[in-house]
């Protein structure tokens, strides 16, 4: 089985979600439980106002801790060119930015329409080359919009051929509220990887409706292979306030493995990252092998090898 590759997104977007700031060494202490445990690519912070979101204010401070070669690739988020400029002053190794597939969402959640955050994108995707900086974004609500509703997949296609004029390393796919099922994951899978052949896609999915699993298992089989994913499940969803977010990171290495495909990560050493993040944050995470652990045990894995 071909192998897949996590990025774990808990430090920016999991904790962006939560209620609190976490002081930055402990986002440090997290960020480094996690490559340990085998996570070699991390969205660890957003370059957006500190007024907008308290709890990415240390932008700077947490690349600055990281030191010059973090040993892994860290992912700086950015909306427009003045937060491009901050992450690349303050060293991130791969820039990410986002466009909604609806204007009504991109509005509300980053200031911006469709068009808009397509220029924007284009003028930091040049910035970024001109720089030697991979950069990706991700068409955030893809699979359904908490204003317009359903999103008509064409759309998608189109917005993902424009954003891939700007050379993007990568398109992520996001199902930002948690609505998408396989079928529709398979769908417009399908229909990007038609339409662009030559780019590589990534899928974020949220366990809102609980069906982030099964929503990875359709992109798997789709042909996907790179997947976000949160510790613990850490960060709510803010259009469904009593309801979990992303998918937990253990539930989709758990996932991945015992199926056979390979995801270079440590189950062990991950759950461990998701049990000191609990004791930090005062309460249990939502993720469901947190709590059950793994199978089989690890001491009757070893027997078995
Ligand atoms: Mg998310």
């Amino acid at each position: 089985m071909e192998r897949v590759e996590i990025v774990e997104v808990g430090v920016r977007d999991g904790l962006q979600n939560e209620p609190g700031v976490l002081p930055t060494a402990a986002k440090l202490e997290l960020i480094g439980r996690l490559v340990a445990s085998g996570l070699g690519r991390l969205e660890v912070a957003s370059f957006v106002h500190p007024e907008r979101v308290p709890a990415m204010a240390d932008a700077e401070a947490v690349l600055a801790g990281l030191g010059p070669r973090p040993g892994f690739t860290a992912i700086g988020l950015v909306l427009n060119r003045r937060g491009y400029e901050r992450a690349r002053r303050a060293g991130v190794t791969e820039i990410g930015m986002a466009v909604a597939a609806t204007d009504a969402f991109g509005l509300r959640n980053q200031g911006m329409d469709v068009a808009t955050a397509l220029g924007a994108w284009a003028d930091i995707a040049g910035e970024a080359r001109a720089a030697g900086l991979p950069a990706q974004i991700t068409i955030s609500t893809a699979f359904g919009c908490p204003f317009e509703g359903e999103v008509a997949p064409a759309r998608v296609v189109d917005l993902a051929r424009r954003a891939a004029e700007a050379g993007p390393v990568e398109i992520a796919l996001a199902d930002t509220i948690g609505v998408a099922v396989p079928t529709q994951v398979t769908d417009l899978v399908g229909r990007v990887r038609e339409a662009l052949p030559g780019v590589r896609l990534r899928l974020h999915f949220h366990d809102t409706r609980n069906t982030a699993l099964a929503n990875a298992c359709a992109g798997y089989a789709a042909g996907v292979r790179v997947f976000d994913a949160s510790v613990g499940g850490l960060g709510g969803c803010p259009f469904a306030p009593k309801a979990t977010g992303n998918v937990a990171t253990e539930d989709l290495v758990y996932l991945f493995e015992r199926m056979g495909i390979p995801t270079g990560v440590s189950l062990e050493a991950l759950l461990a990252a998701g049990r000191a993040l609990e004791v930090t944050l005062g309460r249990a995470l939502p993720g469901r092998v947190l709590k059950a652990g793994g199978f089989p045990p690890a001491a009757a894995a070893d027997r078995g090898r």
